[in-house]
């Protein structure tokens, strides 16, 4: 046996780590189907991410300082966000990381912690790590840990059941994780000025759509808060993980959670009438009890859910993502809220997957492998005030030919099916943009006669790895694959700014003509 296996402390027999569902590139390998197609429905994190609301530049300013220890700005925007005092806040990166701080602190050799199953995995594997027992009643605990809602059930109890829990055993500390109780659950978090054997541990990682910052913290009465803060890490957190956590708390932009949760119901009535057991959720994900395999079944298809004894969970994700899951399943999706579409496209030369919702806020998620290619539709996406997310891996070994393409069809494709009957739609949008010495000006009509003229004028080859070569055709395919009809032209002394002028003008003039309010598609001459 090796020292370290000789060593570590002891977990106890049968102790399972922690594990992620499968990557995509390892679902896209054993199943022999694109990376780009694989759609994962494991992670919990909503489809969008969140944006941060303080400049990049500033949160990175100081990269060679440690960040303040004391994390003052992160806990009073903690504090405001909750209710309650900074001196309550006690911070980690993670909810996973005040999860192994509250074991620690509580729970040794001896110990007994409460589960009750299923539940998130980590409670069990914290308990162990620090010598304590899993037990699952209540009375003999030392700790209990409590997640509300729960995950993978989605289920959840009223705050005063939990409280009323902490009052008749004041002896036993009770962890509440509110990991998602912003999808529609009360919170625990007034209760914890009264209650010093109450924890709520709370992320930035769900509703807020930061998960990669990895910022958590928990509330507690200031003594529990204290003893906490004492025993954590001297700095879990970045530097720029925290300024951006603070701002998110200071200004909450939770309006994706309404979308969710609107989308969440939607994705359940189907299931629910297809004949699948999911039980209402107040998270956002839902769970299908079965014992079915379904997980590997949908896996071979490129879809990634997470399987638990009985039940398979899956996150709510963009409307057109999730009906891809439904038609895997079996289900028929009712008609989507928002005008969006997701489009895969797997040739032998390009895979990709783009995510369009014509009713978005311009956020935009753009990987081609062309770096020029996706700071032009981001700009497009920005100012057409889309949503697009787009995963692409083409063959750019050969040249870029085949990736610039397949993403403007593929980009022209989402627009004609999240236009659908085009009803309703302003129809007409025009812009004249300049920018810097460069001018554009781009017009669309969204009558359904493909039409494209395109007038780019470059006076040299390349843009970065991009060949402007290509921006014309690709441009008349988006187009043609929109079925509408475009003109775009530019020209000025820098190829840069020529081609930006475009992406931005027509951007722009997209926005207009896809604003509902118009009389849609109608001509003079009768229904066109
Ligand atoms: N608690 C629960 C119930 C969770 O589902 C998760 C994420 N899977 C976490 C905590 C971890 O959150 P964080 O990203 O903040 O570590």
């Amino acid at each position: 046996m090796s020292i370290a296996r000789r060593k570590a402390q002891p977990v106890g027999k049968g102790f399972a780590p922690y594990r992620w569902a499968a990557a995509a590139a390892e679902v896209a390998t054993r199943h022999g189907i694109p990376r780009e197609a694989v759609l994962k429905f494991d992670q919990n994190t909503p489809p969008l991410p969140g944006v941060p609301q303080v400049p990049l530049a500033a949160s990175m300013a100081r990269l060679a300082d440690y960040p303040d220890g004391s994390y003052r700005e992160l806990r009073e925007a903690a504090a405001a966000y909750t209710g309650l005092a900074p001196e309550n806040v006690v911070v980690g990166a993670g909810a996973d990381d005040l999860i192994l701080l509250l074991a620690q602190t509580f729970l040794g050799p001896g110990g007994r912690a409460a589960v009750s199953e299923p539940t998130y995995a980590l409670y069990r594997i914290a308990t162990r790590l620090h010598g304590a027992a899993v037990v699952d009643v209540a009375d003999e605990a030392d700790l209990v840990w409590a997640c509300n809602p729960n995950n993978p059930t989605g289920s959840w109890v009223e705050p005063e059941e939990l409280v009323s829990l902490a009052r008749e055993r004041p002896d036993t500390i009770l962890v509440v994780d509110e990991a998602y109780v912003e999808f529609g659950a009360r919170s625990c978090a007034p209760w914890v000025d009264e209650l010093e054997n109450l924890v709520v541990v709370r992320t930035m990682s769900k509703a807020f759509g930061l998960a990669s910052l990895r910022v958590g913290y928990a509330l507690a009465h200031t003594e529990t808060a204290a003893v906490l803060t004492e025993r954590r890490a001297p700095a879990p957190i970045s530097g720029p993980s925290a300024a951006i956590a603070a701002a998110a708390l200071r200004q909450p932009r939770l309006g994706d959670v309404e979308t969710t949760v609107a989308e969440r119901e939607r994705f359940r009535a189907a299931l629910v009438a297809a004949g699948y057991d999911c039980p209402p959720t107040a998270t956002n994900f839902l769970s299908v009890v079965t014992d079915e395999p379904l997980a590997d079944r949908l896996e071979a298809q490129g879809i990634v859910v997470r399987a638990f004894p009985g039940a398979v969970r899956m996150t709510v994700r963009r409307p057109s993502e999730n009906d891809v899951l439904l038609r895997a399943l079996g289900a028929e999706p009712g008609p989507t809220p928002g005008r969006e579409a997701t489009v895969l496209r797997t040739t032998t030369e390009t895979a990709l997957r783009l995510t369009l919702s014509l009713d978005g806020t311009g956020r935009t998620r753009v990987e081609t492998g062309i770096g020029f290619l996706d700071h032009l539709l981001t700009l497009f996406g920005f100012h057409a005030g889309f949503d697009l997310e787009l995963l692409a891996a083409g063959d750019v070994d050969v040249d870029e030919h085949h990736t610039v393409e397949d993403v403007h069809a593929a980009l022209g494709s989402a627009i004609a099916q999240s236009l659908g009957t085009r009803e309703g739609v302003a129809r007409y949008g025009s812009t004249v943009l300049p920018m810097d010495e460069a001018r554009a000006t781009a017009a669309v009509d969204l009558v359904r006669r493909p039409h494209a003229e395109v007038s780019l004028a470059f006076t040299g080859d390349r843009v970065g790895s991009l060949a402007t070569s290509l921006l014309r055709h690709a441009l008349e395919r988006l187009a043609i694959e929109a079925g509408c009809t475009v003109h775009v032209e530019a020209a000025g002394a820098d190829d840069h700014h020529v081609a930006e002028a475009a992406y931005k003008a027509l951007g722009r003039s997209f926005r207009q003509a896809v604003a509902p309010g118009g009389a849609g598609i109608r001509s003079t001459k009768g229904a066109a």
